[in-house]
């Protein structure tokens, strides 16, 4: 393998193999841009060297030879003590991680190159010993494992009040054998004075820099592969420091803030790498450079306008000026805010760069879908309660409250609520609805609190395990033994999950207000205007909303839904009307169970005609009922100490026997959907009635009728064949089809496609059963293991697991419309709302996704890009 690229033999498009930083700095070698000269040990060499605890055979020779051609290119050699070459000695990995891992500069300095440095610098004492202290700074910490700030506090008594640079030359000696001597005392040996090894030592260093701890955790939360190792760039140095002629910057070729055009930099007089980023003195903005020295800062703005043309996109870069002569250091295509993102993708097809589809693959759901949450501003101070799980974004403020009651009297004498609990469950909907926002101690992504509040937009944090909630004495305590009691305000952010004591300054969405029909006001609303409607110009796949109350539907289609997609009826039995539920569950005689049925019938037509009425004409999906039946009885273990300690009625007794006789020990696999369709006669022809009633009573509705966790094809056409004579007795038309969410199902997915005009994938219960973990409980128990094993890189219950998951849905795809080539497909859990699983969608070829209203816009985008 050849393991050393000099900067002329790479490009841009090598970074796998040459990292970020050299595949650009050959990129901007080759454009004939300033570069100093240089070459690249490539990720390969990395990764053999991680694995085998040393450098492959022949890299010591390759760089030999790369070193070799450098030495004559300069015309010095490394080290040489009257006129030294002096390289750096810098990592770069294929995506950047800023700050994570190593670079020596100087390299090639001793006791006697240091005067020949000076002699070069035209006798400049000062500049060669600061660089020679730099040297074994850097050198001593990164690569000799010492404590760094034994250098700092040495540098710190010596300059006093001063500045770095007014420290003379003898200081700046003596502060060499002062660092001399701490490596001695630290290491035992003395500073390599042998530029070679020194050389070699520094690459071995940035090589274990891959796996220094920050870089593992950095990696961890960015997702970014542990195994592909770093590249690393030799480069002869040019110095920043010698002198006021000479200084170092870092620019940006618009603002990656704003996105706005101009330029955004900072520079540094007479000073050397990462001066600029440490803070060490105060910058200036890049603009006085024209003043400073024009001729570089001319040949800085054509390069960058060069560049920006070159990669079509805005870049960062860093530079040097060594004695008026400018040398480019490093470029990339810079990170950005999520504004930015729009609106440079926009600027960019106005000045022709690219076209307006790039523009979409440009952006991401992701970036969209922080545009629509309110935000925390950055300013003021704030204090770190704990940390959970993120499970739906936002900001929110208010009063802690733990109870619902509370939540909704608080709110109604309008006050901001934040409901704490320690899960939730569907009798805290009402609270929920009250509350700003939701906080829970337990469960996981897809618990309860989670899923209502994503379905809700409502901001969410879950799973925050070192809360202690106490409901009763109203209290939760936090890591370090704060409470916080009911009343006391706090603020959730759902997009980090962090949870902060006290009020913390909130930002509203342009953007949601956009969506919600206003008019474009800004540069940013008008590029994410042009944005989507371009996407929803060029995507195949359709994008319909999980909702089940009007309110929602409404929002659904101003945010651009197709239609529903999900209509979760046991929601419509939430609150108030759960009693009927559990009535008709308990019933124990057929008068009983038709008289709960006729209480149910009236409220389900009325919401379904507000909900037809909503979407005025698109289809809307109605799952029939699909509780977990512990959800809609009393608790038992309440119930049961009711009747113990003898406080129960006598009606409370008989309930404890039939809630004894219902109970199950897995609930989300036991009476649950169809089953319970098949086992309460009249439930399902109750809900079917009312469907087709209010269908017939509100002109244009596209009711569509669908069968929750059918396992078998026998299951589906007992129910359809009763739901078709229904609707024919009523005289409406309705599609009836099925959800897959078992792996039966997707795996008989041909024969049920006989008895099913759609498939929709509840790839909730399907990630659930495929995988056996239970939804509820799993992803608090254990997933962060999980993840550090790298087990998988995400949760499969936030993107769908492709291998398995996946391949249940195309094999039930394909299956299904080999029976029925005019199946209507698409996808309804959770997933239909996360950019890679709306990619997956798109490949298997399903018709659409369906995912909270909040999500629509997101979808919209991922699939255009998926269609791209
Ligand atoms: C699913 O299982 O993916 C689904 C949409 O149904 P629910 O989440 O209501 O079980
Ligand atoms: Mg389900």
């Amino acid at each position: 393998a050849k393991y050393v690229y000099d900067f002329t033999e790479g490009n841009k498009d090598l970074k796998d193999l040459l990292g970020g930083k050299g595949a650009n700095l050959a990129e901007m070698t080759n454009l004939g841009l300033p570069v100093p000269p240089g070459f690249t040990i490539t990720s390969q060499a990395c990764r053999h060297y991680l694995a085998e605890g040393a450098v492959p055979d022949g890299l010591e020779a390759e760089v030999a030879e790369h070193l070799a051609a450098l030495e004559s290119a300069m015309g010095k050699k490394l080290g040489q003590a009257d006129d030294p070459l002096l390289v750096s000695v810098r990592s770069g990995a294929k995506f950047s991680m800023p700050g994570m891992m190593e670079t020596v500069l100087n390299i090639g300095l001793n006791d006697e190159s240091v005067h020949g440095l000076a002699k070069q610098a035209g006798g400049n004492e000062r500049f060669a010993w600061d660089s020679y202290r730099r040297l074994i700074q850097m050198f001593g910490k990164t690569v000799l494992g010492i404590d760094g700030d034994l250098f700092e506090h040495a540098l710190e008594s010596l300059k006093g009040s001063r500045q770095d640079t007014d420290l003379a030359a003898e200081e700046l000696q003596a502060l060499v054998e002062t660092f001399k001597g701490i490596v001695r005392s630290e290491t035992g040996k003395d500073f390599p004075s042998d530029p070679r090894d020194q050389m070699r030592l520094a690459v071995m260093a940035v090589f274990d820099s891959w796996n220094a701890p920050r870089a593992i955790l950095y990696r961890r939360q960015e997702r970014i592969p542990a195994d592909l190792g770093t590249a690393v760039n030799i480069v002869a140095m040019v110095f920043g420091n010698l002198g006021e002629d000479s200084g170092t910057g870092v620019a940006f070729t618009r603002d990656p803030g704003s996105g706005r055009q101009g330029l955004y930099g900072d520079y540094l007089q007479n000073a050397q790498g990462e001066d600029v980023v440490a803070g060490i003195r105060n910058t200036i903005p890049l603009q006085e450079l024209e003043r400073i020295d024009k001729r570089s800062y001319d040949e800085l703005l054509q390069i960058m306008e060069k560049l920006e043309n070159h990669y079509r996109d805005l870049c960062d870069i860093e530079f040097t000026i060594e004695r008026g002569k400018l040398w480019m250091l490093q470029t990339r295509v810079g990170k950005r805010t999520a504004a930015a993102a729009f609106c440079i993708a926009t600027q960019l097809v106005d000045q022709g760069l690219i076209s307006i589809d790039e523009a979409v693959t440009r952006i991401t759901g992701d970036q969209l879908a922080q545009l629509m949450f309110p935000r925390f501003s950055s300013e003021g101070e704030r204090r770190l309660l704990t940390k959970g799980m993120n499970a739906s974004p936002g900001a929110a403020v208010g009063k802690v409250v733990f109870t619902s009651e509370r939540a909704i009297e608080l709110a109604g004498q309008g006050e901001d609520v934040i409901l704490v609990r320690r899960e939730t469950n569907p009798d805290d909907l009402s609270g929920m609805i009250a509350a700003r926002g939701v906080l829970t101690s337990r469960g996981g992504k897809t618990s309860h609190a989670a899923v209502v509040a994503r379905g809700m937009g409502k901001t969410c944090v879950c799973g925050a395990e070192e809360l202690e909630v106490s409901t009763s004495s109203r209290s939760f305590t936090a890591p370090g033994g704060v409470t916080v009691n009911e009343g006391d305000v706090i603020s959730i952010d759902g997009s980090t999950g962090e949870v902060f004591l006290g009020e913390v300054p909130v930002m509203d969405s342009a953007v949601v207000e956009y969506f919600e029909g206003a008019a474009p006001q800004d540069d940013l609303v008008r590029a994410v205007d042009r944005i989507m409607k371009h996407a929803d110009e060029v995507r195949t796949l359709g994008v319909r909303a999980n909702a089940d109350n009007a309110e929602d539907s409404a929002r659904a289609r101003r945010f651009g839904a197709a239609g529903i997609g999900l209509c979760r009826t046991e929601h419509m039995f939430l609150g108030d009307r759960r009693q009927l539920v559990e009535d008709l569950v308990l019933a124990s005689s057929e008068e009983e169970r038709q008289s709960a049925l006729d209480a149910l019938e009236p409220l389900q037509k009325s919401d379904f005609i507000e909900i037809f009425q909503a979407m005025d004409g698109l289809p809307v999906t109605i799952r029939l009922i699909d509780p977990p039946l512990h959800e809609f009885l009393p608790d038992l273990v309440e119930l049961s100490v009711k009747v113990a300690k003898g406080d129960a009625s006598d009606k409370e007794r008989a309930l404890l026997v039939a809630v004894k006789r219902l109970h199950e020990q897995n609930p989300m696999l036991g009476l649950r959907g169809v089953r319970l369709g098949l086992v309460i006669p009249g439930l399902f022809a109750m809900q079917v009635r009312a469907i087709a009633e209010a269908a017939r009573e509100v002109r244009g509705a596209r009711p569509e009728i669908m069968i929750p966790l059918v396992a078998a094809v026998q299951e589906l056409e007992a129910v359809r064949e009763e739901a078709v004579g229904i609707l024919a007795e009523v005289g409406v038309d309705a599609l009836v089809g099925t959800m897959i969410e078992t792996p039966r199902a997707a795996l008989t997915a041909g024969q049920i496609a006989e008895a099913a005009q759609f498939f929709s994938f509840g790839t909730n219960d399907l990630t659930q059963m495929a995988w056996g973990f239970s939804r509820d409980d799993v992803e608090a128990a254990f997933f962060s293991r999980y993840l550090e094993l790298g087990i998988f890189g995400v949760s499969p219950f936030e993107t769908l697991d492709r291998d398995g998951v996946g391949r249940l849905v195309r094999i039930a795809a394909e299956e299904g419309r080999k029976a029925r080539p005019d199946l209507k497909l698409g996808i309804c859990g959770e997933h239909g709302g996360d950019p890679d699983s709306v990619h997956f969608c798109h490949e298997a070829g399903l018709d659409y996704v369906s995912c909270s209203p909040f999500r629509v816009p997101v979808a919209r985008l991922e699939a255009a890009r998926a269609a791209l």
